[in-house]
């Protein structure tokens, strides 16, 4: 696959205007792979104006002729997958089954958003008075800036363009400086797909603050979506709050993981597995907290240290390797000292705990049993390959310590009793929750978090809305 490296601006690649270039590590071996253009301010501004003057002819473009489009773009990602995913394995690290599953993930919003693009509809009601009626029209909210993170360089990016483009909304996409040549293979593959100049920009950026601040204060902007961390996510909404810009936010998680003593522990390792170690931990649905009953936290803890301990590790490309390496040396870091302070404070490492020598950013698979329940790691995304166990006694405890957390993404719940994973489901403060199963995510439902979290929600039909705008006609007729 021929992945650009410059700038997408009004349907042209360019260079950065002042030559600028960041350069691509692959995680495994921590060596330049290439550089991308990085866009100047001038740059977000000019992407701005291609956006704009885009706006107008795909707002007003038929919904089947966009759906149709959308629906061009699903196929060539699922014609050029193979590609994609080892373009994502070298840029980001992750293992290629991941990679593969993440580009079959991002490829379903492509396909999602072309059904629903025929499908936004308005309403007409009697005012309760019976004076007149009111309509309500959904029209496109207009230019959006979409700025995403390295985790999942295509799905993040799907996730946004195929809802706004559906809505008729034309988007400028700043992805993370880490990641830059998946989003600018899926720009190519939008070109190529026949999407007119200007409705899809990518700007990769270092100077990510300044350029996506300018976009924000220029009028012609009307949405933020920002996937990210909690602490970005803060910062953007202040910045768009100067200008009033439409804000959704998907920030962190620190996912509590509940296991009842009438679990099906076999069905639990495989969740846990699931929720723990896809992408290598390194995701915003990430078990982060694994919350045991006393009758079955031995049992618990010895097999998934086995299970996560027999994963293969290794540079992603190879494919029978099931858990790559971490995004960068920062990441390294920080998982290495969340380990270390938690084993100091009385936990012990089953398996993993000790940050390996050699090339590349790798952290090994670690269960830590014992934790305190105010250990630090269970405060923090710690957003790698490790699985803090607690023990609690019962229901109400379960709950307290779930949600004694400022995020509420997501949190799973395993258990027998149904009854009870129902209530559980009530009480868990979290936009999403895995009742019996390790997966959440899914282009039909919508994702996204209460508390600090984030505000709105991405997949489904509540995406869609994220990119419009309620227009209300009061009539007499
Ligand atoms: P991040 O550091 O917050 O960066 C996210 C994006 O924001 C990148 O494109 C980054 O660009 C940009 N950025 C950073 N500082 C900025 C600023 N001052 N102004 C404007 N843009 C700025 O997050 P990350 O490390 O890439 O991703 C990991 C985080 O994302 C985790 O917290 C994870 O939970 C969260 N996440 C959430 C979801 C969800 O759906 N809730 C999904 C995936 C990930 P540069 O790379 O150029 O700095």
């Amino acid at each position: 696959m021929n992945v650009p490296n410059e700038l997408f601006i009004g349907g042209k690649w360019r260079p950065a205007s002042d030559g600028a270039r960041i350069t691509v590590l692959d995680p495994a071996t921590a060596e330049p792979i290439t550089t991308v253009a990085s866009a100047t301010v001038q740059d977000g501004l000019d992407a701005v104006a291609a956006a704009s003057e885009a706006l107008a002819g795909w707002a007003a473009t038929a919904p089947r002729t966009r759906a149709e489009l959308l629906l061009r773009v699903f196929g060539l990602m699922k014609e050029r997958s193979e590609e994609l995913a080892e373009l994502i394995v070298r840029e980001n690290g992750k293992a290629l089954s991941d990679a593969r599953g993440e580009v079959a993930y991002a490829a379903e919003f492509f396909r999602w958003y072309a059904e629903e693009a025929v499908r936004v509809e308005g309403t007409v009601q009697t005012a309760p008075g019976g004076a007149n009626r009111i309509m309500v029209l959904r029209q496109p909210i207009g230019v959006s800036v979409l700025v995403t993170p390295w985790n999942f360089p295509a799905a993040m990016a799907t996730r946004k363009i195929g809802p706004a483009l559906a809505a008729g909304c034309t988007v400028i996409l700043k992805p993370a400086s880490e990641t830059p040549l998946t989003a600018l293979a899926v720009g190519a593959l939008l070109d190529e797909a026949g999407v007119p100049p200007g409705v899809v920009n990518v700007v990769p950026s270092s100077r990510s603050g300044p350029v996506v601040g300018a976009m924000l204060a220029d009028a012609r902007v009307r949405k933020l979506s920002f996937t990210g961390s909690t602490e970005v996510g803060r910062k953007l909404l202040q910045v768009a709050a100067e200008s009033v810009v439409s804000s959704s936010m998907e920030l962190g998680g620190n996912a509590p993981f509940l296991v009842f003593d009438d679990a099906d522990l076999d069905a639990a390792l495989d969740g846990a597995m699931i929720a723990k170690m896809r992408n290598g931990g390194q995701a915003c649905t990430a078990a982060n907290r694994f919350f045991v009953q006393r009758g079955v936290v031995a049992e618990f803890s010895r097999r998934l240290a086995e299970r996560m301990g027999n994963l293969r590790v290794g540079p992603g490309t190879d494919p029978a390797v099931e858990l790559g390496p971490l995004v960068n040396a920062d990441a390294v870091e920080k998982v290495g000292s969340l380990v270390e302070s938690t084993v100091a404070a009385g936990a012990k490492a089953l398996i993993g705990g000790t940050r390996p020598g050699g090339p590349g950013f790798f952290y090994p698979a670690t269960v830590l049993a014992d934790v305190p329940q105010d250990a630090p790691v269970l405060a923090e995304e710690i957003f790698g390959p490790v699985a803090p166990i607690v023990t609690f006694d019962d229901e109400t405890e379960a709950v307290r310590l779930a949600n004694d957390t400022e995020h509420g993404l997501v949190s799973y719940v395993y258990t027998g009793d149904l009854a009870r994973g129902l209530r559980l489901a009530e009480a868990l403060e979290a936009g999403m929750i895995g009742l019996n199963r390790g997966l959440v995510s899914e282009p039909a439902a919508p994702f996204g978090g209460v508390k600090q979290s984030g505000l709105g929600r991405e997949g489904g039909h509540e995406g869609l809305l994220e990119y419009t705008e309620s227009k209300y006609i009061a009539l007499d007729w």
